[in-house]
Parts: C-alpha cells; sequence; structure tokens
C-alpha cells in the first residue's frame, strides 16, 4: 500500500497545500491530487489553497477551485506538495498545524522531513512524478494526467534536465496514453510567452553579466523596471534558464527585487556545481541544479556574497577540467 492510500484511510476531509510562488510542478502536483481524490475517492471533501493562481495553468481542471485565503478549519489529513519546508507553505503553514495528520510528497534534496509522513525522493524528476507513484493508475483521468504532466515538463525543462530518467518517460509514456494533448500543454504552458514578457527577457538578457572568468552570468530586474513594463514576478519565470544556457558558463543568477533591499535569487548550475548548497547558506534551498532563495541588502552586496560561495565551491574541486 503507498503512503498516501494509507493515509487517506477513514479520511474525510483533506488540505492540499503547495508553496509559495507556486510553479508548475507545485500547481500540477495540487491539482493532481485534487482531481484523483475527486475521482478515486469521491466521499472525501478536499480544498486547496496555493499562494496565487497563475493564469498560464487556467486550462487544468478545477483551476478554479484554488482558493487563496486560508480558512479557519480543521482538516483530518494535510497534504504537502512540492515544498521541502514548514516556511516554503507560507500563511498556510496553520492549517498543517491544525491537521489531525499530516503528509508531505517532494523531491527536494533539502527537504526537512516536517510532515508526520514523509515521501521523498531526491532522484526523481519533479513532485508530479512522486505523487504519480503514490497513486492507483485506474484512478488517474486524462485531466488528471493533463495536471500531473504539466508539473513535469516545468521541472525537467521539457525532459532535458538531468533529473530526467527513463522512470520520467515512462510515466509520461503513461499519461499520453491518457489521450492528453501534449503538444498544447508544452506550447500553451512551458515556451508561450506574452509580448511583456519576452520584453523583460530581453531586457534581462542585454544587461547580463559574466563574471568568475565567464563560468557565472547574473542578471537582475528592478521593482521600478518590472512596474515600467508592467510585470509581475509570474513574468519573470524562464529567464534564468535562458541566462544557463549561455556557453562557458556553469552557474547562471537571475534576481528580481522583491521589496527595499531584498532580492528573490534563482540559481542553476550546468554540471558540477551544487547550487542548493549555495542557496542553503542564504536560507533556501532546492536541488542540486536548481535552487533559490531570497537575500537581503544591495545588489552588490548580494552578487559579492553569492560570488564568494560559488567561489568556494569552484576552489574545493580541484579536478575541475576547464
Ligand atoms: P526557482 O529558482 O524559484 O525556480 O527555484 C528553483 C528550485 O529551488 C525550486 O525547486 C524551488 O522549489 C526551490 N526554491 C526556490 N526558492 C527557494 C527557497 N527560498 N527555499 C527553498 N527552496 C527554494
Ligand atoms: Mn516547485
Ligand atoms: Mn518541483
Amino acid at each position: 500500500m503507498t503512503a498516501l492510500k494509507q493515509a487517506l484511510e477513514g479520511v474525510k476531509t483533506v488540505v492540499i497545500l503547495g508553496h509559495v510562488h507556486p510553479d508548475g510542478d507545485c500547481i500540477g502536483a495540487c491539482l493532481g491530487l485534487y482531481n484523483y481524490l475527486e475521482t478515486a475517492y469521491p466521499e472525501i471533501k478536499a480544498d486547496l489553497y496555493l499562494e496565487d493562481r497563475n493564469e498560464r495553468f487556467s486550462y487544468l481542471k478545477n483551476f478554479d477551485k484554488i482558493q487563496t485565503v486560508p480558512a479557519d478549519r480543521i482538516y483530518d489529513l494535510c497534504v504537502c506538495l512540492d515544498a521541502s519546508d514548514r516556511e516554503r507553505l507560507g500563511e498556510f503553514t496553520v492549517l498543517l498545524d491544525r491537521a489531525v495528520s499530516s503528509l508531505c510528497v517532494d523531491h527536494h534534496v533539502t527537504n526537512t522531513r516536517y510532515a508526520k509522513e514523509n515521501v521523498i525522493e531526491e532522484q526523481a524528476s519533479s513532485c508530479c512524478e512522486v505523487l504519480y507513484c503514490q497513486m492507483d493508475e485506474m484512478f488517474i483521468t486524462r485531466e488528471t494526467g493533463e495536471c500531473l504532466y504539466t508539473g513535469m515538463i516545468h521541472d525537467t525543462g521539457v525532459f532535458k534536465h538531468s533529473n530526467t530518467s527513463g522512470r520520467t518517460m515512462m510515466i509520461a509514456g503513461k499519461l499520453m496514453d491518457k489521450g492528453i494533448d501534449f503538444g498544447k500543454i508544452i506550447d500553451d504552458s512551458f515556451y508561450r510567452k506574452t509580448y511583456v514578457q519576452n520584453q523583460i527577457l530581453g531586457r534581462a538578457l542585454l544587461e547580463s553579466i559574466v563574471f568568475l572568468h565567464g563560468k557565472c552570468i547574473f542578471s537582475a530586474i528592478r521593482a521600478k523596471d518590472m512596474d515600467f513594463y508592467g510585470v509581475t514576478s509570474k513574468d519573470l519565470d524562464g529567464i534564468v534558464d535562458q541566462l544557463r544556457v549561455t556557453e562557458g558558463v556553469e552557474c547562471a543568477i537571475f534576481m528580481y527585487e522583491t521589496g527595499v533591499q531584498e532580492y528573490k535569487i534563482s540559481l542553476r548550475s550546468n554540471s558540477y556545481l551544487d547550487v542548493s548548497k549555495i542557496a542553503q547558506y542564504f536560507g533556501g534551498g532546492g536541488h542540486v541544479r536548481a535552487a533559490g532563495c531570497t537575500m537581503s541588502g544591495s545588489l552588490h552586496d548580494v552578487v559579492n556574497n553569492l560570488s564568494a560561495q560559488i567561489e568556494k565551491q569552484l576552489e574545493n574541486k580541484p579536478c575541475i577540467t576547464e
């Protein structure tokens, strides 16, 4: 019996939570579970809370059921998805604390095992991949498949990051067999950009700076630039991935201003730098090749502090070939 099946035994009410700034994997996993419960456990009343609803994912079934304000309720079971620590649940942590029981399904190497039961698979491409393995195949509908597939393409960069395995592809194949329109899902949710999203991407690339002998690249977007283009943080997805594929670069850093002297940092590496360690050092977390954190100080200080940690890791890797 899977941990999910066990956790759902005798349960009447479930609350589903994800992480702050929910991404494709987070939203895909949360709605995937919501839709799965509707099919496999029609007697269970489930609620789903996320910090915001990114319209990019509005094609997913029950997207309109996502609630953004925590209710004053006690649930039998709280399921936390794609969130590596309690703080990542944001203002919804209260719902976890109040719940009778809890289950965390995740794939972050930095996961702190904060729920009563934890299913953490660090090798998995995505939370959706871990979640799929917890589900009973016969109750996975096309709509649930669309959610899980969405999560998988977002965390693997459409099956190209090093977290993509044979199992990932096998599951993707099973989901394709459910009749999902995979081409449309990939285009609409991953590649399509609005005009202003393209403009801000262009601006970030134009102003990017390489350092540490071309091994690192960074770019920063200030709040006033975001106001100028009329974009929010959701419009900045993918910028760090474009920086990462700059020839010769091992580590890409993208940051945007979230407050006075406060920046949200995204880190990516290509082959040997462990960015989860760097993010964790600054109070964040993530994966070996993709991680994030929030840092305070001037832009200059933030870049210098990150650079020092990156340099330290590079120094401790004497066998790296140029
Ligand atoms: P991002 O750069 O925001 O796309 O995040 C890359 C990866 O790091 C994702 O798996 C995030 O869940 C994780 N991550 C980002 N920011 C944080 C943070 N502050 N704390 C823990 N994990 C994070
Ligand atoms: Mn995520
Ligand atoms: Mn994920």
